[in-house]
């Protein structure tokens, strides 16, 4: 009997036989991610495929899984879609991978609120709330992805103008299971959930979620042509102001927005597109118009493959069209004030921003800077440039949690909810 099989029996006591998956293939699957959109990750990030996978159809088997990995002192990778691009998803351990995909829950939805298992897809949850009339505060562009995945290993997406970050108020609490020997679902709010948010699981199984919701609207795509990214993003930091603030505004260079599907509208050096209100898209008119932009389409058909091409979805259009492409993620109005420099530092770059209001920043673009892929030393050289500069930049070819702040915190969860090191081993920065 192979390892994977002995763990599979005891497993499946535990969850289930459809919950427990030990075939190679489907095992290397679930040991992947997106992180081959990264030169370094490809080559340094050292995977090891799951021994097996495990399902669990309901929250209370959760806590029975990790009980059973902390005796044994095997790995736990949760798993939600498996569209991280930093290797978060990725085990570095041998062990269980533990599939959140059936926790497809969803109930409570109130009058500004909504409470989901882990795997619950943002899909499934954006036709949930549109029969209440509600939409979901924050998703990702990854619309496919799950809940858990999105606040364990995201960060912001749609929506992220009126409601910023995953800290910034809109998750209004978790449940989180540790690996502990007699795991019980702890209920955490307020501050505490920072410690839970963009963890890569590290501290503790996020099972259900409350989440903030919002009106639901309908929607149109403004698309404007202009000469400048300068131009450009001034007209963007304009229309976030509008009534209803835009669910989503991006810019983006003529050699980003050829990747994207082609629509009538894209056009000009610049590109810059607002997912509006539709009330509100008369006046964004008149400011885009203002500002020095070419309208060249509201089309309310645009509003789904704008979802598809903002955020990371830019890098990965980018990188089918040309594999040698790899990305930096920049932030700040020095990336405007400095333009000509800011695409100096690397070679051949090409700019993609998308607009959103993280309370640490207030309102105004990240984005990511893309260029031809040369070797570790020129995206070191070129990331000290853009810093000297003041842009501010986060270096997405790594798979450790806190490289970006919030280390102490935590590792200070870690120690409760992990205490023997077990949680997506290898992604705590030691
Ligand atoms: C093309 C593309 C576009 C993207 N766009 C965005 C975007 O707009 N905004 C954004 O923030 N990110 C974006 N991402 C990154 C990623 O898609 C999102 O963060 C996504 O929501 C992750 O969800 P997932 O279900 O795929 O999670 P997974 O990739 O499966 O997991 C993500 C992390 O969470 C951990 N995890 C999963 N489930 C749990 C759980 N229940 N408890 C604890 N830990 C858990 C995993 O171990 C992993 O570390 C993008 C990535 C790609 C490739």
């Amino acid at each position: 009997m192979t390892v994977s099989a002995d763990l599979a029996d005891e497993l499946t006591a535990l969850v289930g036989r459809p919950g427990v998956e030990t075939r190679p293939e489907v095992l290397h699957r679930l040991s992947r991610d997106f992180s081959w959109l990264s030169p370094i990750l490809s080559r340094d990030l050292r995977s090891v495929p799951a021994s097996v996978a495990v399902s669990p159809e309901h929250t209370d088997q959760v806590a029975d899984v990790l009980g059973f990995a902390y005796r044994r002192r095997l790995a736990v990778t949760p798993r939600g879609a498996g569209t991280s691009n930093y290797g978060q998803s990725v085990p570095m351990a041998p062990g269980i991978v533990l599939d959140t995909t059936r926790l497809t829950g969803i109930s409570d939805i109130d009058a500004d609120s909504v409470v989901v298992e882990a795997g619950v897809t943002f899909t499934s949850l954006e036709q949930a709330l549109a029969e209440h009339n509600r939409e979901v505060a924050v998703m990702p562009s990854t619309v496919t992805s799950t809940v858990a995945g999105f606040l364990s290993g995201g960060n912001q997406g749609i929506g992220s103008i009126e409601f910023g970050s995953i800290w910034d108020g809109w998750v209004r609490g978790l449940t989180v299971v540790g690996c502990v020997e007699n795991p019980e679902p702890v209920d955490i709010t307020g501050d505490s959930m920072d410690r839970h948010l963009h963890a890569y699981g590290t501290t503790g199984i996020i099972t259900r979620a409350r989440l903030c919701t919002a009106p639901k609207r309908e929607r149109t795509v403004l698309f404007a042509a202009f000469d400048t990214l300068a131009a450009a993003t001034r007209a963007g930091r304009e229309l976030m102001d509008l009534p209803v603030p835009p669910r989503a505004i991006s810019v983006d260079d003529r050699a980003v927005w050829e990747t994207f599907i082609a629509h009538d509208g894209h056009d000009g050096a610049v590109l810059l597109r607002a997912m509006l209100d539709v009330g509100t898209a008369e006046a964004a008119r008149t400011i885009t118009g203002a500002a020095g932009g070419r309208v060249t389409a509201i089309d309310d058909t645009a509003v789904r493959a704008m979802t598809s091409s903002v955020y990371n979805h830019s890098t990965l259009r980018a990188h089918r069209s040309d594999p040698r492409l790899a990305a930096v993620q920049i932030r700040g109005e020095a990336v405007v004030e400095h333009e000509k420099a800011v695409r100096a530092a690397f070679p051949d770059a090409r700019i993609h921003l998308d607009g959103n209001a993280p309370r640490r920043y207030g309102k105004g673009f990240s984005g990511l800077l893309l260029s031809t892929w040369v070797d570790d030393e020129t995206l070191t050289r070129g990331i000290e440039a853009l810093r000297a500069l003041g842009v501010v930049v986060v270096n997405p070819h790594t798979w450790l949690v806190g490289s970006h702040g919030g280390l102490d915190g935590y590792r200070a969860a870690a120690a409760t909810f992990d205490p023997r090191g077990l949680l997506n081993p290898g992604k705590l920065m030691p």
